[in-house]
């Protein structure tokens, strides 16, 4: 029982409930490199979406504000709002089934706030204070002129890079051609867009120089998730046990003495994979809620591994059936079925992205108005439409023509018009119906709107008539 209260309470807490200040040692290793390559691209994509641009969209915009949204240079408006529903579900799938399957990859490798806090505000506090021994050294020191300078340093660098990664996120927000001209103009111009990036430039700095690693403990959901998604066959970052414990248990290394004939495994108990950890968690307890899945464990333990002569990987990418049975990895009936909905719902977000229409149109009786009669038995009914061009081209010459019926439609102002590209044209228009071409007092009405001649949408509305005529 007494090994198991680890499992009581999370790592970064103190048995007083304070918070337990994490000096991970520096990584190194094979995987740290890959991590770095990785982390590299990432952080350019991250960093340049907001300033790309394809057909003179930016590659990825999310203005909650005023409601437009490009993915990938393709302009999305809140009328596709079920594409965002289908392709938000999608995601969640997706990372489920590869939670199961992979475990917490994503964590390790590609989350923004591993990225950004191992691999950017880490580092520098590497850069500054050094390694492990020298930060905890740092932070036993009193406050003097070395301590003072190292802390003003990193402070301010780590306000600065989090003023940046503001900025950025702002990108994202408001578009990177508002960013630059607000920029040009001076804060002054626009203090009241200065106050939410001064304020997101403070959660970023509260966040990496201070709640740290307790983002993926306490507060991602993602994290939260993990008691459910994985079992003995996902594969995670794991201690072999088996191999590390013996018979007789792990022990410290000493010379000339053969540890096999003593049964001992091959874990030295060196605690270089806890000092790595910027968790502050013991792998070697099994997995646990706070392992990210960095993978800095397991550079330090191979680099331990080396220098006893012993194989590599006794921590490793492996599932607990992998280390207790030996069994390989099998794609398991949850995981079929996670795969065949992820097949029907991309399948169907591809349907619905080729059917998008470029042009949204919305033909509506004018609120609270009836149908009035005119000379010749003709029927008159008021709408108001509204066109959205959802493409970065004018869309040039717009008319519209009935198609279900015989009549007339007159605008209230030009015959064709334009409407603009990405933006929204509205106005008025009367349609005129012969009263015995109407079928009831409620007709639905087909109406084709047409550039240059050419149908490039339809739409259907109402039409209301006498009840009496019919
Ligand atoms: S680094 Fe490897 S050998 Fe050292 S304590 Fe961890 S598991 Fe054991
Ligand atoms: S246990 Fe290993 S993989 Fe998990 S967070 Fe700690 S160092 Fe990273």
């Amino acid at each position: 029982m007494e090994e198991e209260n680890f499992r009581d309470s999370i790592g970064t807490i103190t048995k007083e409930g304070k918070r337990a200040w994490i000096f991970p040692k520096k990584p190194s290793g094979r995987f740290y490199q890959y991590r770095k390559y990785v982390s590299y691209g990432l952080l350019l994509f991250l960093l340049a979406s907001p300033f790309i641009k394809i057909n003179g969209n930016q590659f990825l915009l999310f203005n909650v504000l005023e409601r437009r949204f490009n993915i990938f240079g393709f302009p999305f408006w809140p009328q596709d709002f079920h594409l965002v529903v289908v392709s938000m579900i999608i995601g969640v799938i997706f990372i489920a089934l590869f939670t199961v399957a992979y475990g917490r990859i994503f964590c390790g490798w590609m989350c923004p706030q591993t990225i950004f806090m191992e691999m950017v505000f880490r580092r520098i506090e590497f850069w500054i204070d050094g390694d492990r021994g020298a930060q905890i050294r740092l932070d036993k020191a009193p406050w003097n002129g070395k301590k003072i300078g190292k802390r003003v340093l990193k402070w301010t660098v780590f306000f600065i890079i989090s003023f940046l990664i503001a900025n950025v996120f702002l990108a994202y927000l408001i578009g990177s051609d508002k960013l630059i001209r607000y920029i040009i103009d001076g804060p002054m111009a626009h203090l009241g867009t200065m106050v939410p990036l001064l304020i997101f430039t403070a959660v970023f700095y509260f966040v990496f120089a201070w709640f740290r690693e307790q983002v993926c403990i306490i507060a991602c959901p993602y994290g939260r998730l993990q008691g459910v998604l994985l079992d003995d066959k996902s594969i995670v970052v794991a201690y072999d046990h088996k191999r590390g414990e013996g018979e007789s248990g792990r022990k410290k290394f000493r010379k000339n003495e053969d540890r096999d004939a003593l049964g001992h495994g091959d874990c030295i108990d060196c605690f270089q994979c806890v000092n790595v950890c910027p968790t502050g968690i013991d792998i070697r307890n099994g997995t646990q809620l706070e392992c990210v899945n960095c993978t800095a464990c397991i550079d330090e333990c191979d680099h331990i591994m080396d220098s006893i002569n012993k194989p590599r990987g006794l921590i490793r990418y492996a599932s607990e059936d992998e280390i207790t049975k030996k069994a390989k990895f099998r794609f398991t009936p949850r995981m079929k079925g996670y795969t065949a909905v992820l097949t029907v719902l991309i399948g169907l977000l591809i349907g619905m992205l080729f059917l998008r229409n470029e042009l949204e149109a919305n033909i509506l009786r004018l609120p609270g108005q009836l149908y009035e009669r005119k000379a010749d038995n003709i029927i008159s009914n008021v709408y108001t439409y509204k066109l959205m061009n959802k493409t970065s081209k004018d869309i040039e010459d717009v008319t519209f023509k009935l198609h279900s019926h015989k009549g007339t439609i007159k605008m209230v102002s030009h015959d064709s018009f334009m409407v603009p590209a990405q933006e929204l044209a509205e106005g008025t228009l009367f349609i005129e119906i012969n009263n015995s071409a109407l079928t009831g007092d409620k007709d639905k009405l087909e109406i084709g709107v047409y550039s240059g001649g050419k149908l490039i949408e339809t739409t259907i509305t109402q039409f209301l008539a006498p009840r009496s005529y019919n």
